[in-house]
């Protein structure tokens, strides 16, 4: 086995090059484990505990095993930050050491979606129309610059409002790509070169799975795949192979064929007797879309948000029927010369098709193993109403289309496995065959972390819970004055909680209920002794080092429950293979989850604090051990008066 201690060991390279170089052998080794799977072209599954130093584990190996031979690979993670943080840090480092010490050189760029990317072509078209706002002036004279400077630039560089992005970004039905006559100073183009002349191709799931979608036309292959983040592929690759239409994406699209004042992708084609067909054919599917979308409105209850649809809508034909005839004028249309043909006909044709294959797919249900549903969003235009469709499960997605076009493709992650084991990750993505590995957290858990579990706390469903649960949130925000994290499931749980700990603690609170995730946290950090309450994202996505926090409070355990259409035809498809889904989805989501959460505490090796898990049933149910197996090793209170001893300690030894 290939030994990397030239890099991870003491004295090793990255000691040399990076300050805060703590030696760790779970990451050599995690290093050594992903080498010997691209050595033999096999699959992995890693799970890297917080504080492994995962990144570097993965990166310095794949890149070595590209380099001897001469392959390529693809870094997939969650998000646009976390696919910075990469180009901007870690690979910057990683590039360093091996041309400092190896000699060797190797090249990495970051792809976004399409529409990050400007579009020369359609930017110029937007400014000869001149349909802008004097105000907008700024924000073109610094496009043209950046055209001017020939440098690669995103909507990140731009940072023009949306509404005039919408009009000059990449539209990859229009996008002719080489053939384009602008493509030489193309942005896009320039980054797609960019992308296929480098070793280390930096993407996101997102990305990963709407290549999929768009039939793998977008991305170059390389030979590797590493997914960081893992833990969040299923659900992203659930909404990126799903669809979703409503009744403003129709009237839109409509627009774009026909306005006042002879404007619109019709008047592009020079025939009177196609437009005049055109505009009968706008004006019918106005008034069938109007019908139908007012049809499925009305039979919705008041109250109801969201309708499983689980056989053939009995509605919506005349309007399928209508965009069929439509799309088949516009089929037989000739390619007109002249740029609006390219950029306003053809973009706006395809558009129109793909709304109408989404139809015909949504009212026949011809998509295996997805669900369809029908839902109401309140805010939108008369009640707006989306008719969605999503894989019930992604496993066969990974089957079909991931598997077989890598050498390997790696897993990674700090949560993927309930009670050290990794069965419910590898169902949910297909995953049979390859080398599997935990490597635990190196902090050492007994001397930083206190937990709280009591089985003596009244149940969730208890009407003394809310009241408990806030008293005993009190304890905790006193004992560890302030700088406490908690963690909801619910926002009305998280509302009743709040307003009970106002009256009680004189620390500030900043709550998701009343301004966005990250205005919240920015209030936190800058407030010491604050208290910030969360749920979904605050469950996984924020890093608080240090001091910055001192507590993480769970009220309680993460179950999701099934009210949602996938949830609900997951379950249904569990209970007909023969299996409980509380026990085959419920629990094993909810302990990732859980260990998510648990996981905001200790970042590092020198952080110290509590976990408070105000959920009795981690003791009482029988499930709970599942729970509680999964829970790092440290020590563990049941009251208040154990747990302030054991804080003091902890304090004093810090
Ligand atoms: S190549 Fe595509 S993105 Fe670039 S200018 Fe041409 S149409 Fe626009």
């Amino acid at each position: 086995m290939k030994d990397f201690s030239d890099f991870f060991g003491i004295n090793g390279f990255l000691e040399h090059e990076l300050s805060s170089f703590e030696y760790r052998e779970s990451q050599q080794q995690m290093a050594e484990l992903i080498f010997q799977s691209l050595e033999k072209n096999s699959n992995a599954i890693v799970e890297a505990g917080t504080g492994t130093g995962k990144t570097m584990a993965y990166l310095i190996p794949a890149i070595v095993h590209a380099k001897e031979n001469d392959e390529k690979i693809a870094i997939s993670t969650e998000t646009k930050a976390l696919q910075r943080q990469l180009v901007e840090k870690d690979l910057p480092l990683v590039q360093n050491i091996f041309h400092k010490y190896l000699g060797v050189e190797f090249k990495y760029s970051i792809a976004l979606g399409s529409s990050n990317y400007p579009c020369r072509r359609r930017f110029d078209h937007f400014v000869k129309k001149g349909e802008y706002e004097k105000s907008d002036m700024e924000y073109i004279e610094k496009i043209i610059s950046l055209f001017k400077s020939r440098k690669i630039f995103t909507s990140h560089e731009a940072d023009a409002p949306f509404r005039i992005w919408a009009e000059i970004c990449r539209d990859s039905e229009m996008c002719e790509q080489q053939r384009c006559f602008l493509s030489y100073n193309c942005p896009f183009m320039a980054a797609k070169r960019e992308w296929m002349q480098s070793d280390v191709l930096v993407i996101n799931h997102y990305l990963f799975f709407s290549n999929i979608a768009s039939g793998k036309t977008f991305l170059p292959m390389t030979e590797t795949v590493i997914f960081d983040e893992a833990h969040s592929l299923e659900s992203v690759a659930i909404g990126q192979l799903g669809f979703s239409i409503d009744y403003e994406m129709l009237v839109s699209l409509l627009q774009r064929f026909h306005q006042k004042k002879g404007r619109g992708a019709i008047y592009v084609i020079e025939d009177e007797d196609f437009r005049d067909k055109a505009i009968a054919f706008v004006d019918k599917i106005s008034r069938e879309a109007n019908k139908f979308f007012e049809k499925l409105r009305n039979d919705f209850g008041e109250k109801e948000i969201t309708r499983r649809i689980k056989s053939e809508v009995p509605t919506g034909y005349d309007l399928l029927k209508t965009l069929e005839d439509f799309v088949d004028l516009l089929d037989e249309c000739k390619e007109q010369s002249g740029e609006d043909f390219k950029i306003v006909f053809e973009p706006a044709r395809l558009r129109i098709t793909a709304y109408k294959n989404s139809l015909h797919a949504f009212l026949h249900q011809t998509l295996e193993e997805y669900v369809y549903w029908i839902e109401k969003n309140e805010s939108g235009l008369l009640g707006n109403i989306f008719l969605n469709a999503r894989p019930v499960k992604v496993d066969r997605a990974f089957i079909n289309d991931v598997y077989p076009f890598y050498k390997s493709s790696v897993f990674v992650s700090a949560t993927l496995s309930v009670k050290d084991d990794f069965s419910f990750f590898k169902e949910s993505i297909g995953f049979n065959d390859g080398l599997e590995k935990i490597f635990p957290s190196p902090f050492d858990y007994s001397r930083q972390m206190i937990m709280f579990l009591s089985g003596q706390l009244p149940e969730p469903d208890d009407s003394e819970y809310t009241d408990v649960t806030a008293k005993y949130c009190e304890e905790m925000i006193k004992i560890t004055e302030g700088n406490c994290l908690i963690l909801f499931t619910s926002y009305s749980t998280l509302k009743n909680i709040k307003s009970l700990l106002a009256k009680r603690i004189d620390n500030l609170i900043f709550s998701q209920d009343e301004m966005t995730a990250s205005k919240a946290l920015a209030l936190y950090l800058a407030n010491p002794g604050s208290v910030l309450m969360g749920t979904h994202s605050f469950w996984q996505g924020i890093d608080l080092p240090g001091d910055l926090l001192r507590c993480v409070i769970i009220t309680r355990l993460p179950f999701s429950v099934p009210d949602t259409p996938v949830m609900e035809a997951r379950v249904e498809m569990c209970k007909n293979s023969g299996h409980n889904p509380f026990v085959h989805i419920q629990i094993p989501e909810a302990v990732l989850k859980m260990r998510q959460g648990v996981g905001r505490l200790i970042r590092s090796a020198a952080d110290i604090g509590i976990v408070a898990i105000l959920d009795s049933r981690i003791k009482t149910k029988q499930y709970g051990s599942i729970f509680e197996k999964s829970l790092p090793n440290c020590v563990k209170v049941s009251t208040i008066g154990e747990l302030k001893g054991k804080y003091r300690e902890i304090l004093l030894k810090s």
